[in-house]
């Protein structure tokens, strides 16, 4: 078994330099993706289609007035809104400055300095961090290239905190059921279950909740939804659990704007969010036997995005962004090795993409 705690001083190269900083900070580095434009950037896995209409819509009439004021504390229109939209009380939601937030709001609601989290590996790379800023330790389980996780390991691990994301960034997986469920109910804390792309999988996990008084589950408008600029993200658990996330959240982590935007996009966006999802689950069937017939092996995936196993991971991204494409590389992935991460879009988008991919593998 190759569970591990991370070495805090090696993995992510910070800057020793500072000392400053809160000692578990030393070995965090700040978030840098590429930044440049690229003419079709797939690297982020953001709806590439765009915002929906009733959300442009909704910024468009917001008085400018409006803006003096402080929104909502806890967002509490948005609150209803996803409860209506989940089917759920709006007890039952925490919102947040994207889930992001949530996720980091949560950690350290329920985590103390010392305390493991457990995560699968590979997973979302931003887990790690929340992890080590509010002083806790990760702890990384490998993941099946297939998706199989080992429960036991999970509950060995003698974490407080346990993550999970299905479907899977970035191998796009969905976890299985059984796993999901073996590890919740063993876990010795709470268990956060990241749905940053439900809407693509179709499987919804909320039924967990009802079950379970220590699931949260965290979802985004930034992906399905097209609002990643507006930063809104949400919980959902047991009203014990998310006043606790709530707590740790503090107030007004919603702007005006992002509330009013997203609460249109809930109401009236429903169907231009399925017809999209539709489009792009027809692009990536596509996109996938092209890349079959370039000789490449993608993973079996749920969400909008796919993960491509090639060697030179690096050298083939950089060579992509030569011709204008951008696409997230990966190195030495646990059970995978190199891969690119490609979001799946448009198809005039995703036939420039098959075109630079080809070329950068000459
Ligand atoms: C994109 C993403 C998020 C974060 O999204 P926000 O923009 O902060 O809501 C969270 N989890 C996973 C797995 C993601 O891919």
């Amino acid at each position: 078994m190759n569970a591990r705690a991370i070495d805090s001083t090696a993995a992510t190269g910070g800057d020793a330099s500072s000392r400053l900083g809160r000692e578990c900070f030393h070995a965090v580095s700040l978030y840098d993706p590429d930044s440049t434009p690229y003419e079709i950037d797939l690297s982020d896995n953001t709806n590439l289609w765009g915002v929906p209409p009733a959300a442009q819509a909704a910024i468009a009439a917001i008085g400018i007035e409006t803006i003096a004021r402080y929104p909502a504390p806890y967002a509490s229109s948005l609150k209803q809104s996803i409860a209506d939209y989940l089917h759920v009380d709006p007890s039952m939601i925490v919102t947040g400055c994207g889930s992001d937030d949530v996720l980091d709001s949560a950690i350290r609601a329920f985590g103390s300095p010392g305390d493991r989290v457990a995560i699968p590996d590979p997973s979302f790379s931003m887990i790690p961090v929340f992890a080590r800023i509010n002083g806790l330790e990760p702890f990384l389980i490998p993941l099946g290239r297939d998706g199989g996780l080992s429960a036991s390991a999970f509950n060995e691990s003698g974490s407080r905190i346990t993550y999970l994301c299905s479907p899977n960034n970035p191998t796009g997986t969905s976890l299985r059921r059984a796993d999901i469920d073996e590890i919740t109910s063993n876990a010795r804390g709470i268990v956060i279950i990241d749905q940053a792309y439900a809407e693509f999988s179709g499987i919804s996990l909320t039924d967990l909740v009802d079950e379970h008084e220590h699931v949260l589950i965290t979802r985004t408008m930034s992906k399905a939804f097209g609002l990643a600029g507006l930063r809104i993200g949400y919980g959902i658990g047991s009203p014990d659990l998310v006043r606790e996330v709530e707590k740790s959240r503090g107030p007004y982590k919603v702007s005006v704007v992002g509330e009013r935007a997203a609460v249109a996009a809930l109401g009236e966006d429903l169907a231009w969010v399925g017809s999209h999802v539709a489009q792009m689950k027809l692009n990536r069937a596509r996109f996938i036997g092209a890349l079959e017939r370039l000789g490449l092996m993608p993973l079996p995936t749920d969400a909008n995005f796919v993960l491509v196993p090639v060697a030179n991971a690096k050298q083939v991204s950089e060579l992509m962004k030569n011709d204008g494409v951008a696409v997230r590389s990966f190195e030495n992935l646990y059970d995978i090795g190199g891969a690119v991460r490609i979001t799946i879009g448009p198809w005039d988008m995703m036939d420039r993409c098959v075109s630079a991919l080809a070329s950068s593998l000459q």
